[in-house]
């Protein structure tokens, strides 16, 4: 039998990227192939759902959104054993991806967030296209020409960057200087800022 190792179901409301403020129930899967320094996620404490108990878990919540989370959610090989039950019961699935594993085509919605601390490992793009992209701001000189070399080669609706934060404190003076940067000389500005707001609204 299947069994899912989970961090936390919860519902909430999305807090960055293009959906910011839409409801969905969480599910956080625990794992994943990295080890960011800033990371504040513990994915490495789990209980173990088989399909049929997260289905029941993810009914007891109003949203008929499902956001799919980690660690790291491309690495749990059964994921279409959910995905399949959740699409059958209505739900949208977002997903939110490191972008280092292919993206099941019964996800409804793709964020990806490739990591400049391991940039060496985009050399190769597992995961062409997305609806949005988002990058955690770094004060680096390498820093734009990654942006800029996702941006050519992972297709997305939306780009953003994210201030980094490292013990409540956000870098956000680098991550808007570095946004006009990336911006610059274009008619339509291409990347825009996004904050990770359920910070500061105090919820999950
Ligand atoms: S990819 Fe995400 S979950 Fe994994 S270590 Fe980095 S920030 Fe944490």
């Amino acid at each position: 039998m299947i069994e899912f190792r989970i961090v936390e179901i919860f519902e909430s409301l999305q807090g960055e990227g293009y959906n910011t403020g839409m409801p969905a129930v969480f599910i956080r899967f625990a794992g994943c192939n990295l080890n960011c320094a800033w990371c504040d996620t513990n994915f490495r404490q789990f209980t173990r759902f088989t399909v049929d108990a997260l289905m029941t878990k993810v009914r007891e919540y109003k949203s008929k959104n499902i956001i799919i989370t980690g660690g790291e959610p491309t690495m749990v090989k059964a994921l279409p054993e959910l995905l399949v039950p959740l699409k059958n019961a209505g739900y949208f699935i977002a997903i939110e991806s490191n972008g280092l594993g292919n993206i099941d085509p019964l996800i409804d919605y793709i964020a990806l967030s490739p990591k400049f601390c391991y940039r060496s490992h985009y050399r190769k793009i597992a995961q062409p296209t997305a609806n949005e992209v988002r990058i955690v701001a770094e004060n680096h000189i390498d820093f734009i020409p990654f942006c800029q070399y996702i941006e050519t080669h992972i297709q997305a609706k939306h780009y953003y960057l994210s201030p980094c934060e490292k013990d409540g404190v956000f870098n956000m003076f680098d991550t808007i200087k570095l946004l006009g940067q990336i911006n610059e000389n274009r008619i339509n500005n291409k990347w825009l800022l996004s904050v990770q707001s359920h910070k500061f609204a105090d919820i999950e």
